[in-house]
């Protein structure tokens, strides 16, 4: 059962990046009432820049100084980052809701700052996605009660997803794609440690395919530390891998804008700034306008 909050934000920024941060600034002063959902670490990319000479005002400085110096900044504001991994967004007739887990939140307009991803699809990811591919257990796990699923993970957030979905399905097979050291504690979550090759299946998951072995299922969830964005919210227009955004940070869906790295190339701090802030001054416009109009018709 979702843990419903019944507080609408005005925006929701989704990635706690340059990006998203930038964003969060303009929206804190234009005084718009919004929450920030990030992963724990704001923003790996950052920490491994070993040194950054070409964003303005900093020459010579290592990421992890700029990354402090932006989080200190958002942090003096009184910006918080809320700790939240956001698996699905889906727009419901008046407002957004965001899905991380077992909890929602909810918001007139939706920033995406999630960076980019390098990762690359399993062959027939894509092809059964909704037809027995899952990204999201608490959003589709209901689906496999009494049945066989496996938990394809590369990350650590898998534990936890095979855990929830053991409650639900008969056997829970935990396939990870990293290394893992854990055990667990429940009788049937089977740990398999061997590289996932392909899912199989026509009109639905059938099977996987591991190294020398063939694994019948009826569902397989795939937790990977991104999550695509047009997989992130149904309908997104992408271009190969990036969100389609026009000057004003505007994707085909309105009040969803995108900004940083995920809308494209060159993947830079400072066209991830701009954006962010264009995505931010627009977003608050977009409310604004949706508020009145929700005021006059009244
Ligand atoms: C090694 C290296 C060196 C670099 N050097 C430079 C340089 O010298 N100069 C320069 O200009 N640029 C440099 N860059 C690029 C720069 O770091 C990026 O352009 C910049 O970080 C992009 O910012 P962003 O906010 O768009 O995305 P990111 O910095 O990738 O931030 C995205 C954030 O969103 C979070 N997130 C993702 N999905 C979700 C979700 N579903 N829910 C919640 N949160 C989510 C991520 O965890 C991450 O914290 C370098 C990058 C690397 C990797």
């Amino acid at each position: 059962m979702l843990d419903n909050k019944e507080k609408i934000y005005d925006t929701a920024i989704v990635g706690c990046g340059p990006a998203g941060l930038s964003a969060a600034i303009n929206l804190k002063i234009r005084n718009m009432e919004f929450i920030m959902l990030g992963v724990e670490f704001c923003t790996p990319k950052l920490y491994k820049a070993e040194n950054v000479d070409n964003y303005l005002g900093f020459y010579n400085i290592s990421g992890e100084e700029l990354r402090a110096t932006f989080l200190e900044h958002a942090r003096k504001m009184g910006i918080e980052i809320q700790n939240n991994k956001i698996d699905n967004i889906y727009f419901q007739g008046d407002y957004f809701t965001l899905i991380s887990r077992n909890i929602e939140f909810k918001a007139h307009s939706v920033i995406i700052a999630v960076g980019v991803s390098n990762e690359k699809y399993l062959p027939g990811e894509e092809k059964l996605l909704g037809s027995g591919v899952s990204y999201c257990a608490t959003c589709d796990g209901a689906l496999y009660r009494g049945r066989n699923v496996a938990v394809v993970s590369f990350t650590e957030d898998g534990v936890e997803e095979a855990e929830y979905l053991s409650e639900l399905a008969e056997n829970v097979f935990f396939i990870p794609q990293y290394e893992f050291n854990g055990k667990f504690l429940v009788n049937n979550i089977k740990v398999i440690n061997k590289k996932v090759q392909k899912i199989n299946g026509e009109l639905r998951v059938e099977s996987l395919t591991l190294e020398n072995s063939e694994l019948d299922i009826d569902g397989v969830f795939v937790l990977r530390e991104l999550t695509p964005p047009d997989k992130l919210l149904f309908g997104l227009e992408v271009d190969n891998k990036h969100i389609k955004v026009n000057e004003q940070m505007e994707t085909n869906i309105p009040g969803v804008f995108a900004a940083g790295d995920c809308t494209g190339l060159p993947y830079q701090l400072a066209r991830a700034v701009g954006q962010g802030q264009v995505a931010g001054l627009n977003a608050a416009n977009f409310v604004r306008k949706k508020k009145k109009l929700i005021t006059k018709t009244t």
